[in-house]
């Protein structure tokens, strides 16, 4: 019997994570060549002697992306650096990207150049080649659909769930940039829509737009890693917001977590930003997403290895199962991580 209306579940209960488990968490695959499907960064097919990796994003205009502050450039070489970071967060190498178009009749193709001007630079940049796509007509807006496929050798892949408990909880970069980056645009559109001031005052906060309309993707610390034979035990990219993103690896490998707050990296314009904004800089480290760095773990024998690699920095350790989420503090305090980036 059909449900009524008010019967029915609304997707905001589920939140983004709980619905694709909703919805996919029966399925299973039959192929014998389907190594992984959904559940990690990029699924994992085999191919002979390596391994397939290949997975999709999407973007809308209005959910992801706001055109006001978003040149096309960076648009189009943003869609291509959210794709092929999956990729390389299995510790694999991207080849292609097929790109696939949905927009409307208020763009010109002048402004669909500059998009394809971005796309290109992010391919050449990363060695990916466009390999083909779609472009169709949409009643509004702009629809960014992005595959990337790319390779992996067997013995080197990694996935998020292979963390054990000591193993060091390792990242790339610092958090929170992309966010505060946001937030200034933001205050700027809202400052142009009251006052029509044209000129937005950016000044001293180059590095934090940057992060968040050009991002980039670790490749060199990711090649210092293979150079140095560290294989991490778990890998992930850290898009949906730091804490968000160790959880997923904490659930899926069956392990808990305590890290330091004074370790994780945060840029000093970022925490300038927070101020001005009046926002404790961790919360956006902790739940802003978008920064593109690498969150991975590796055994704890490796503790003088890791510690050679600049770009790399440990905030502390895995542990064992059912021990909980914490971030704890210099003082001896400790807060429980909760996971504020899985509602999008
Ligand atoms: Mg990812």
């Amino acid at each position: 019997m059909e449900k009524s209306e008010n019967q029915k579940k609304s997707i905001n209960e589920f939140g983004k994570f709980g619905l694709i488990k909703h919805l996919t968490g029966n399925i299973v695959t039959g192929n014998k060549t389907t190594i992984k499907g959904i559940g990690d960064d990029s699924a994992i097919i085999d191919s002979g002697k390596n391994l397939t990796l290949v997975t999709t994003d999407l973007l809308l205009e209005g959910i992801h992306f706001n055109l006001i502050y978003t040149p096309m450039k960076h648009l189009g070489y943003k869609a291509v650096i959210r794709a092929i970071s999956d990729i390389y967060a299995m510790n694999g190498t991207p080849g292609q990207v097929i790109i696939a178009l949905g927009i409307s009749s208020k763009f010109n193709v002048e402004q669909l150049e500059e998009l394809y001007e971005g796309i290109s630079l992010a391919c050449k940049n990363y060695n990916v080649d466009l390999a083909g796509g779609d472009i169709t007509s949409s009643l509004t807006g702009m629809t960014i659909g992005v595959t990337a496929v790319g390779t992996v050798e067997k013995n080197d892949l990694v996935r998020r769930d292979g963390a054990r408990p000591n193993d060091l909880v390792c990242v790339t970069g610092d958090f929170g940039a992309s966010f505060m980056g946001l937030q200034l645009l933001e205050r700027e559109r809202k400052l142009f829509i009251k006052d029509k001031v044209t000129q937005p005052d950016l000044s001293g906060y180059e590095y934090v737009i940057e992060r968040q309309l050009k991002p980039e993707i670790p490749v060199s610390t990711l090649k210092e890693l293979k150079k140095e034979e560290i294989q991490p035990t778990s890998m992930i990219d850290v898009t949906d917001g730091l804490a968000s993103d160790l959880l997923h690896v904490c659930k899926l490998s069956g392990t808990g977590c305590r890290i330091f707050y004074s370790k994780v990296p945060i840029d000093y314009e970022t925490s300038k930003l927070a101020e001005e904004f009046n926002i404790d800089p961790m919360v956006p480290a902790l739940n802003g997403g978008e920064d593109y760095e690498m969150l991975f773990t590796v055994p704890l024998e490796m503790v003088e290895k890791i510690k050679i690699i600049q770009s790399v920095k440990v905030i502390d350790h895995m542990t064992t199962s059912g021990s909980g989420y914490y971030l704890a503090g210099d003082d001896g305090s400790e807060v429980e991580i909760s996971a504020q980036g899985w509602k999008e």
